[in-house]
């Protein structure tokens, strides 16, 4: 799908309540009251939505990126809470029932009934805690599992606390067409978690570790091959979420691009940066352990496109799509023009040098030995300048991926020279 259609069908389905509403609820009340109660179903309905964005379904992360989902996924968690935190402040002297003792202006006082309240005063203090702590995980010290654990068990209370109340204490969602669209909704958003972490598990199949080697100091190569089944079909470029030795169920399991290409056989390769947990343990993987992937995500793809010549611009790790794209162009004799821009900080982090040095590639370090002949310094505009004509810049496909500061840069400085956005695919490893 494209990202218009994406948006789009966005749009369409959080409104839907408030279309709804409009069609069948009551006659209109005053206007801060309507807004109150619009806000809230807003907030209600983006909420539910988040469950889908949750970046796991390739209809939706496919057609814009992974880490475009995601960033979407924060915009609209901290849009949703704002709505959310405002709308009982709107109904003011409206509400329902008579004024409490602690709030004689009733700027505060939405209904009387406690039991009707619960469900939204629950949610008003789980939701802001939910989004502070995803905010905020990266300055946390916990698993990243943990945190997924977490986040989704509290997106679960929520959304049963909202549903609560919306049907107990909503004016609009009191109406019948409305209680069957809400549980509709709810039904869904808490369907796409039993389908992500139950169904597909249950219907993943078992790949094996083949081969694992240490490439640098700190990188690693890891291959896997299908057990049993066909593989995977998948586009050059593209990442699979890759669990190494626990259950087809289990939580741990992490993002890599894919290193291979499609047409070099069903073994996956992937290369892999030593950070964590778990890509700080690959010494202690064996050939032989079991492996499932979750695949094939992303839209960092050259497939279909009909530019001139296809410029692969790369810093440290994120030379593993790069590796997917040049190899699946060799193999199928893909006569476009390539140029490989690669940049790391040392000369020992460089990867698969043979293999690139058959290219067009310009090697650049940031602290480069004596008596380096390649390019010294960041990978950033003046070095595009040197690289490309501005030609190329406005006719090449360019296609990037490395570490943020180098991306914007690189980015900025295509676009400030004529080059189209549409013309720049970029795949970023953290989601922030
Ligand atoms: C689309 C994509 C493609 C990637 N491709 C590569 C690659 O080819 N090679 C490579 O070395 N790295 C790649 N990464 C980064 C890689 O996923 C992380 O470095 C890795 O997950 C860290 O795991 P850890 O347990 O070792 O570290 P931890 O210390 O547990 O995690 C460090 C950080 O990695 C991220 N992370 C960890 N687990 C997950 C998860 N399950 N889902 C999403 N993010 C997670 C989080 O931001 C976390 O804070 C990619 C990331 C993304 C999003």
């Amino acid at each position: 799908m494209t990202s218009f259609a994406l948006l789009l069908l966005y749009v369409l389905v959080v409104t839907l309540p408030l279309g709804v509403s409009w069609i069948f609820g009551g006659p209109p009340r005053p206007f801060w009251a309507e807004l109150g109660s619009g806000l809230g179903m807003l907030a209600f309905s983006m909420i539910l939505v988040e469950f889908v964005l949750s970046g796991r379904f390739r209809r939706v992360s496919s057609g814009i990126g992974m880490d475009v989902t995601m960033r979407f996924h924060q915009v609209m968690a901290r849009a949703a809470l704002l709505f959310a935190l405002l709308h009982p402040f709107f109904y003011g002297g409206s509400a329902v029932g008579g004024p409490r003792p602690w709030d004689p202006t009733r700027v505060l006082t939405v209904s009387t009934d406690l039991t009707a309240m619960a469900g939204g005063i629950l949610a008003f203090v789980l939701l802001p805690a939910l989004v502070a702590l995803a905010v905020y995980r990266s300055d946390l010290d916990y698993k990243y599992e943990t945190w997924r654990l977490m986040h989704g068990i509290g997106a679960v209370l929520i959304a049963g606390a909202l549903l609560h109340h919306a049907l107990s204490a909503g004016r609009y969602s009191a109406e019948a067409e409305m209680v069957w669209l809400w549980a509709a909704m709810v039904a869904a958003a808490i369907g796409s978690l039993i389908w992500v972490y139950l169904i597909e598990p249950a219907r993943a199949r078992p790949w094996r570790v083949t081969e694992i080697k240490r490439l640098t100091p700190r990188q690693w190569s890891v291959t896997v091959t299908p057990e049993g089944h066909a593989g995977l079909d998948y586009k050059a470029g593209q990442f699979a979420w890759l669990n190494i030795g626990h259950s087809a169920y289990s939580l741990h399991e992490n993002p890599f691009s894919i290193s291979s290409a499609p047409d070099a056989g069903a073994d996956v390769s992937f290369v892999i940066k030593e950070l964590g947990d778990f890509t700080g343990a690959l010494d202690q993987v064996a050939p032989g352990t079991r492996a499932y992937l979750d695949a094939p995500y992303g839209s960092l793809t050259v497939e279909g496109r009909d530019e001139p010549g296809i410029a692969l611009i790369a810093g440290g790790v994120g030379i593993a799509p790069m590796l997917g794209i040049l190899r699946q162009l060799r193999l199928t004799g893909d006569p476009r023009k390539l140029r490989i821009i690669y940049g790391n900080r040392a000369e020992e982090q460089i990867v698969f040098r043979e293999e690139l040095a058959a290219e067009d590639t310009v090697l650049v370090l940031s602290e480069p030995p004596k008596g380096w002949a390649g390019e010294h310094g960041m990978v950033d505009g003046d070095l595009l300048d040197r690289c490309f004509t501005e030609e190329e810049i406005r006719s090449w496909l360019f296609v990037l991926c490395g570490p943020p500061a180098m991306m914007d840069a690189v980015e900025d400085h295509l676009i400030a020279r004529g080059g189209a956005s549409d013309r720049i695919l970029s795949e970023r490893f953290d989601y922030g």
